[in-house]
């Protein structure tokens, strides 16, 4: 039997995310990626550390694991990756986030591996401003991809635009829309310090997402609440006679860090109890230990036990940015 691992503000975490590079085959303004076509990074971790990482994890409880980057198709593993979450350790929950560009063809492994789920991130509706959005992303591949994960019955699917003012504000509204035929989840997130902006130009930048629900609202009227599991980070909402549901996450204006679940795996195997705080603990030398299982299970207590209360939304400068920790 697995005990929970709890963290000193009485939290249990049971989410854990995995970035598994650091590479990207996008270059979105918010984030940093390391640019396709270099090689995997030193230090990356291998499936092996996936492995012992799972493993560790479920004697601690964890019951949902969601494999991200970079971008998590650019590992060939990841199928590897996912079968030994879902169908050796048995894992509830085994989700990717991903920008779905290289989906439709990785689906069918990803599915055979036990993939539960995947959420996308889509930035832009339009084509135009889907390339300036990601510097030069194709949508249609993604268009693609988001189908093909419908088609497999990996519902809802859940698209995920970050909202940066100048860049996809006028997406709002185009994004809303694509909920207006389809059951698909739209989710309007906060731009978050994290890719250490110069402060006054990322509050130029910052749209709080009560002004994304009032814009759409003007444009396509009021938007009512869906009941939502208060711990969810995204509050839930729909257009009349509308399919689907609008999410607004807003991590900056309204924190959740009271209903935390989460621990990150950097993709350099270091634990990360919080998103907005630098504080890490190195797992490298209990993963490569003679008895690695005992090694890991102390690295992620030690990790829990630091977890802060809240972490820093307002503009710090970070030792690391978004791509690396895994999104
Ligand atoms: N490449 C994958 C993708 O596109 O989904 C996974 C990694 S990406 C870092 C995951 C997500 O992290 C982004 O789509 C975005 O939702 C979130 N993210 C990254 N930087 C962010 C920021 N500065 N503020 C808010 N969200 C951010």
């Amino acid at each position: 039997m697995s005990k929970p691992l709890v963290d000193q503000h009485g939290r249990v975490v049971r989410d854990l995310r995995l970035s598994v590079t650091p590479r990207c085959n996008y270059a979105c303004f918010y984030c940093d990626p390391l640019r396709e076509g270099a090689k995997e990074p030193v230090g990356t971790i291998s499936v092996e550390d996936v492995d012992i990482i799972l493993r560790a994890a479920v004697e601690l409880g964890i019951e949902s694991v969601r494999f991200t980057g970079g971008e998590p198709l650019l590992r060939k593993e990841l199928p590897e990756m996912v079968r030994l979450a879902k169908r050796v350790y048995g894992i509830e929950d085994v989700a990717i986030t991903t920008n779905a560009s290289l989906l439709a063809r990785r689906l069918p492994d990803l599915l055979d591996a036990g993939l539960d789920r995947i959420n996308v991130s889509l930035d832009a509706a339009e084509a135009d401003a889907f390339r300036e959005a990601t510097g030069g992303g194709t949508i249609e591949q993604v268009w693609e991809g988001i189908h093909a994960a419908e088609d497999a019955g990996l519902t809802p699917i859940k698209l995920n635009a970050v909202v940066v003012r100048g860049i996809n504000d006028d997406q709002l509204v185009p994004l809303a829309e694509l909920t207006r035929e389809r059951p698909w989840h739209v989710r309007f997130i906060e731009y978050m310090h994290l890719n250490n902006a110069e402060p006054g130009a990322y509050q130029e930048r910052f749209v709080s997402g009560a002004e994304s629900r009032d814009r759409i609202e003007t444009l396509l009227g009021p938007l009512e609440p869906v009941p939502t599991d208060p711990s969810a980070p995204a509050r839930l909402y729909w257009a009349e006679g509308f399919q689907g549901a609008l999410g607004f996450i807003d991590p900056v204006s309204n924190p959740f860090c009271g209903a935390c679940s989460r621990m990150r795996v950097t993709s350099d195997a270091r634990l990360r109890p919080c998103l907005l705080t630098d504080r890490e603990y190195p797992m490298r030398e209990g993963l490569d230990a003679a008895d690695p299982l005992p090694a890991v299970i102390d690295a992620f207590l030690v990790a829990a036990h630091r977890k802060v209360a809240s972490g820093i939304t307002t503009p710090v400068t970070r030792d690391r940015t978004m791509v690396a920790i895994g999104g």
